[in-house]
């Protein structure tokens, strides 16, 4: 896992000094745009050579059947597969009949910079064409967080010493050729020509292109248009044909002359429009977007996240490389659900087909507790979103013959399509998650609207599938058997802590909502009885703890299984499920990621810390992070319960997933849950900051290598910023930010601390508490050094 950055370290870019071919397909996701609705992979303007060619529209997919061996009542019998789109980003040239390609000729030059703060991908190229003619390119890529359905490319020529005949063929392709895929579960299927044509349309300086799935019936439509300036005698013209149209632009460029030609696109999909509907949503789009013109969508752009920036930026000293990363990692967080606006927030966001685009547990429990405190109506749009899902969650919970909701483990659409029920159906600890994140999300904003028209439901169904899923024991003991937990090295066991612990919540947050609001309770036919059957529920919980080791077991059983032989185990054996039997993992005591750690998190308010600290050194020996979801828990149990230094590794490791590719996958989509881990790392871990039952509190402290953290949360309105340095604390609400009067009352050591507008408090940390042994990782498994002294790479 030890891996250099391919990218310098600056603050607020990501830049690629010089193409490197080898990680072509890994810059792609890297340097990817989105707006949570349109993704666009970084994918060369000409089109190749490429890693992976892709364009994504949110919830875009087709059906594929999903094939058994040996099929089971209740397995889902269609998967959904994120359809890469009509490709409206390539943009050829051809320089005196030489088409420009990166393989050929001499490429000078070529440096491409994702502009965290502008919001652009940016490109120049110097090259030298096989015959000898030099030009200069430059090109600038968005996608509008503004205008939702329009991406935009600013294109520009000139030739560096001789004059040059200069062609421009600007197009949009569908049904582009995608490589085959390797043979790990991790990747997409492959879907060939899943588009049919429906229209086609060439209009002087643009052109449109409208399709539709096969299976999933869906109809998509993408326009272009071009505004060009270049000199007197430039030509332009467009064709169109089914799955292509094209704009060729045509001109001589004498020396300090330029070609500039704005391409702007625009993007639309429904299941039910019609097609003259479609047609005219993207040809508005097109009208509001050349009304804005080139220089109003940047300026949008920049103005959009400077406000995301202001609320949400996280400034560490101390440490550039994690510093750069905690923006990358907030940058495409945000990119992913900004204008998400009722869809989902999948694993790899849009910037790649990793997982076929599914979303899963990750979005609740990892990206929207960011996304709370930075973006709370782009957290409340995906809730939404799963709200209204639920019928499709009911009818999946009556096929598994249990009541309420069974939210699907991955998804596009809303449908099961997991196709391994140990890690799919039996995963049923999602439910809890979209619970968890409905109640951070309502203490975090207060918003009564949400909770009237989304938020009991949720809470409503989801308590009753842990109601009917579990069942209390002779002794009155509650027990959820039979479940998966978050650590996917584990199947289908009982009293999964993690799952009993957030269920717990599910159930006691879905008896107070009732009561707030008797008439939705009414609405949902919920009666005091059964009310009454949650709280009884969640008070009986089981949580399996072996009294002999003093820890708490993953689930029951759990510390008597086998030992797994690390010693015996070859580095290139990880990730374990490339190379053992699913079989072999699950008996035996090695994990692939934070399962009873996260509990102690997010139900951190169940456990001792003399527990957490004993528990924290049991599961660190046997945890090997195959998933990519596990250090950024690791990181922040690691600063609870004192070890600063190791949780920096962690936090380092989560926060460089992608910047370093360190799971040799980034080339499918970046890892989003990392990707927020990283702020949950900073801001949970040395922030220290928690939420339990709406009580907001933090426990600062911070590794030897930082001089500084600074972090924001909006808290009911509130903009309340955090500035942590090695000794004390300063709270604040910005002035001007707020009314006069305006306060939050927080935690901080446990210390109540009541923080006004105008009057910032500053307060000590108290000393740390005796050291406590340093927690050992599997052999070969330990985090790469970033603490003191022990820099990355040493
Ligand atoms: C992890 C899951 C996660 C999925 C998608 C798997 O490797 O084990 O917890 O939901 O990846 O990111």
């Amino acid at each position: 896992m030890i891996r250099e950055s391919a990218y310098p370290t600056e603050p607020w870019r990501i830049r690629e000094a010089t193409l490197d071919l080898e990680l072509l397909a890994q810059s792609e996701s890297v340097l990817a745009l989105s707006n949570g609705h349109i993704g666009l992979r970084a994918n060369l303007d000409e089109g190749e050579p490429h890693g992976l060619p892709g364009s994504y529209l949110n919830s875009f997919y087709e059906l594929r059947p999903l094939p058994y061996a040996e099929a089971g009542y209740g397995y889902p019998e269609q998967g959904q597969t994120i359809v890469n789109v009509t490709n409206g980003k390539l943009i050829r040239l051809l320089v005196d009949d030489e088409p420009f390609d990166v393989r050929y000729g001499d490429l000078r030059a070529h440096e491409r910079v994702l502009d965290m703060r502008a919001g652009t991908l940016d490109r120049t190229v110097e090259w030298v064409s096989p015959a000898g003619q030099a030009v200069r390119v430059r090109s600038t890529r968005l996608v509008s967080f503004t205008q939702r359905a329009v991406a935009a490319i600013c294109y520009e020529v000139e030739p560096v010493d001789k004059e040059a005949r200069v062609v421009i063929q600007s197009g949009l392709v569908a049904n582009e050729e995608v490589p085959v895929t390797k043979k790990d579960p991790r990747v997409a299927a492959v879907l060939e020509e899943p588009l049919e044509s429906e229209q086609y349309l060439a209009n002087g300086a643009g052109g449109l292109l409208i399709h539709r799935t096969k299976a999933s019936g869906l109809r998509m439509a993408a326009a272009m248009t071009h505004v060009v300036e270049g000199p007197d005698r430039t030509v332009v013209s467009t064709e169109a044909f089914p799955d292509w149209a094209r704009t060729t632009i045509a001109c001589v460029l004498k020396p300090g002359e330029r070609l500039r030609v704005i391409k702007l696109l625009a993007y639309g999909f429904s299941s039910q429009r019609s097609l003259p509907a479609l047609r005219d949503q993207v040809g508005a789009a097109l009208a509001s977007a050349r009304l804005s013109g080139w220089e109003g969508l940047c300026k949008g752009q920049r103005e959009y996240l400077d406000a995301f920036w202001d609320a949400a930026d996280v400034r560490v000293d101390g440490d550039p490389e994690v510093q750069q990363a905690v923006r990358f990692g907030l940058f495409h967080v945000l990119q992913a659900g900004a204008r998400n606006e009722m869809r989902p927030i999948a694993a790899k966001g849009l910037t790649g087909p990793g997982y076929d685009g599914h979303s899963f547990w990750d979005t609740e429990m990892f990206v929207l507790p960011v996304l709370i405190y930075s973006q709370p109506d782009a957290a409340a749009q995906v809730l939404r979103w799963r709200h209204a899902t639920l019928d499709l969650a009911r009818e999946r919970a009556r096929t598994l013959g249990l009541k309420g909701a069974a939210f699907p483990w991955r998804t596009i659409r809303g449908h099961e399509t997991s196709g391994y029920w140990p890690a799919g159906t039996a995963g049923f600890h999602i439910g809890a998650g979209i619970a968890d994140a409905t109640m951070r999300y309502l203490q975090a904003t207060g918003d009564e609207a949400f909770e009237r028209e989304v938020g009991v439901e949720l809470l409503v169904e989801t308590a009753r599938l842990w109601r009917s899923l579990g069942h209390h024991d002779r002794h009155g003991a509650f027990h959820i058997d039979g479940v998966t937990g978050p650590d996917e090295y584990s199947a289908v066991s009982n009293d999964n802590v993690y799952t009993n612990l957030m269920a717990q919540r599910n159930l006691l947050g879905a008896a107070d909502a009732v009561l707030r609001h008797p008439d939705v309770a009414d609405a949902l036919d919920v009666g005091e009885e059964e009310a009454a059957s949650w709280r009884d529920a969640a008070h009986a919980m089981t949580v399996p703890y072996d009294a002999e080791l003093g820890v708490h077991q993953q689930s029951e059983g759990f510390t008597r299984f086998q030992e797994w032989d690390f010693e015996e185990t070859a580095p290139d054996d990880y990730p374990l499920l490339l190379t053992h039997p699913y079989f072999d993992l699950y008996r035996r005591q090695v994990i692939k990621q934070s399962d009873l750690v996260l509990a102690m998190h997010w139900r951190g308010d169940a456990f001792t810390p003399e527990e957490k600290v004993r528990n924290f050194a049991y599961y660190e020996a046997r945890t090997v992070r195959d998933s990519s979801l596990s250090s950024c828990t690791q990181a922040v149990i690691a600063a609870e319960t004192g070890h600063l230094e190791l949780a920096h590794d962690y936090l380092g490791e989560a926060a460089m997933t992608d910047l370093h590719d360190s799971h040799s996958n980034t080339s499918d989509g970046v890892h989003l849950a990392a990707l927020a881990g990283a702020w949950l790392g900073l801001v949970a871990g040395f922030g220290g900051m928690r939420d339990h039952d709406g009580v907001l509190s933090f426990a600062p402290r911070l590794p030897s290598r930082f001089e500084r953290l600074d972090f924001s949360l909006l808290w009911r309105g509130l903009r309340l910023r955090v500035s942590v340095r090695p000794d004390e604390v300063t709270y604040y609400l910005r002035e001007g930010d707020h009314e006069d009067g305006s306060r939050i009352d927080l935690l901080h050591h446990g210390e109540a601390v009541t923080v006004r507008v105008s009057a910032p408090v500053t307060v000590p940390i108290p000393p740390a508490p005796p050291p406590q042994p340093e927690p050992q990782q599997p052999t070969g498994r330990a985090p790469v050094r970033r603490g003191a002294g022990q820099v990355a790479g040493d």
